[in-house]
């Protein structure tokens, strides 16, 4: 597995948030032996805490001083970061009413005090559960089937976010575009299992040659790849563009037909930009494939850039 940023195999984590002593050690420790259970004991802290780490539950007192559970709701279902962390609310309040505002504001169930151990322990299990399908889903939408990189559904998301942060904070931005040289050809000799095989040979070097945290490496489709770079000037753009160039090289996958080498070769076309205008951002990644084309008229197994 790749793309290790869901740790699936984890111990889930709950955030408790209760103002009452009493009730959030009851709580953690009927829970602290199976999960990784953390205590707030107001909203505003509640809501530091999950900016330092995600929970995958949250049990959530109502009455509260400062800021009280429904308003610790909002706030979270407001965030799109937070919008999928399911929500169970902590009440002692009566009534059909409160329970219905609660849910209308996003939280997933009530768990009634005094608690019922057994009966929360159940809900808190399922409710977890669920949690974590919902992340295999959102985490295998996301990966491309053969080469377990990300997508392009992936690539498309973290695209439209750069771009709008680039935007904003008038940073550079560049994306580049990748075609393996002649790979038909590799096919129709080697057959499409072991094209296949170089595929996940070849995105795997790609992933492993693009560094820097934000850098982004997709499958765009068939063979080609694409990578988004924030915070990067064309200059830099073609200097990681020329090692990932080499480093599909340096695989020195044999390739006999090719008509000028001998291994397999990858073409790159980078597109970038420092306008600050979030148009420009959004033209890019055509900049980066009309410079792909460039690069195969040059003679394949290089880097082009885009030029009007
Ligand atoms: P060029 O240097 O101009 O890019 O030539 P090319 O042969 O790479 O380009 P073309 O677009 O003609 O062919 C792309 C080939 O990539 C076609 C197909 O056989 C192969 N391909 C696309 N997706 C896959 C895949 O998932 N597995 C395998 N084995 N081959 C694939
Ligand atoms: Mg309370
Ligand atoms: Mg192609
Ligand atoms: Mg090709």
């Amino acid at each position: 597995m790749m793309l290790d940023d869901l740790d699936l195999g984890r111990r889930q984590r709950i955030l408790i948030v209760e103002d009452v002593q009493l009730n959030a050690q009851i709580l953690l420790n009927v829970l602290e032996e199976e999960y990784d259970v953390r205590v707030a004991s107001n909203g505003v802290e509640a809501l530091a805490m999950v900016k330092e780490q995600m929970p995958d539950l949250i049990l959530l007192d109502i009455v509260m001083l400062e800021m009280d559970g429904y308003a610790v709701c909002a706030e979270l279902q407001g965030n799109p970061n937070t919008r999928d962390i399911p929500i169970i609310f902590l009440t002692a309040l009566e009534g059909d009413k409160n329970e219905a505002y609660g849910i209308e504001l996003g939280a997933m169930d009530y768990i009634r005090k005094p608690f019922n151990v057994p009966v929360m322990k159940a809900k808190i299990r399922n409710h977890l559960e669920l949690k974590r399908y919902k992340d295999i889903l959102k985490r295998d939408s996301r990966v491309d089937g053969l080469t377990r990189i990300p997508n392009r559904r992936r690539f498309d998301e973290a695209y439209n976010e750069e771009c709008s942060r680039a935007a904003r904070n008038k940073t550079p931005l560049a994306v580049l575009m990748m075609d393996l040289d002649l790979f038909k050809a590799y096919n129709d000799t080697y057959g499409h299992l072991q094209g296949d095989d170089v595929l996940k040979l070849v995105a795997k070097t790609l992933y492993n040659t693009v560094q820097r945290p934000g850098d982004l490496i997709a499958r765009w489709g068939g063979e080609e790849f694409v990578v988004l770079l924030p915070e990067t000037t064309l200059e830099g753009a073609c200097q990681v563009a020329e090692r990932l160039r080499l480093a599909v090289y340096n695989l020195q996958i044999p390739h006999e037909v090719s008509t000028f080498e001998q291994f397999l070769t990858i073409s790159i076309g980078v597109g970038a930009s420092d306008d600050h205008d979030w148009k420009s951002y959004r033209g890019l990644l055509q900049k980066a494939d009309e410079a792909v084309y460039r690069a195969k008229n040059n003679g394949r197994n290089t880097v082009a850039v885009y030029t009007p």
